[in-house]
């Protein structure tokens, strides 16, 4: 088992229209930095990959799932087990400097109303692999 700190993917800001094709490059970008640490760290087959992804991301986990063996098929991570784990959106308010669970991008302060600053939940990450 191998974790890969800050194998952090691009995101784009905000969610984008044509939900599918986001996913997929995704994917593709996932494939290429599994390839990558494949020749680094010199293993041949991945088993089991978790993604993290942040909940205000807009990328939709059953998406995902139905892109990862397309994606993935021909790849050292053909065949693989996806797990996907959620992260909680978590925003602070400039205004009152408390921290507040965001459940979409634009909730705003718990305590006063004001719009926060997204401290989490706008990323996807490779979070752990189960190689061979
Ligand atoms: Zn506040």
């Amino acid at each position: 088992m191998t974790n890969l700190p800050g194998a952090n993917l691009h995101l784009p800001e905000g969610c984008m229209a044509g939900i599918a094709m986001h996913e997929l490059s995704l994917l593709e970008n996932v494939r290429e930095i599994l390839e990558d640490h494949a020749q680094s760290q010199k293993f041949s087959k991945v088993s089991r990959v978790t993604l993290e992804i942040g909940k205000l991301s807009c990328i939709e986990p059953e998406a995902l799932r139905f892109g990862f063996d397309v994606v993935m098929k021909g790849s050292l991570a053909e065949g693989a087990e996806l797990i996907i784990t959620e992260l909680n959106g978590l925003g602070r308010c400039q205004q009152c400097g408390q921290n507040t669970v965001m459940e979409v991008l634009y909730d705003p302060c718990s305590h006063c109303g004001r719009p926060l600053t997204v401290v989490q939940g706008m990323e996807m990450k490779i979070k752990d692999l189960v190689v061979i």
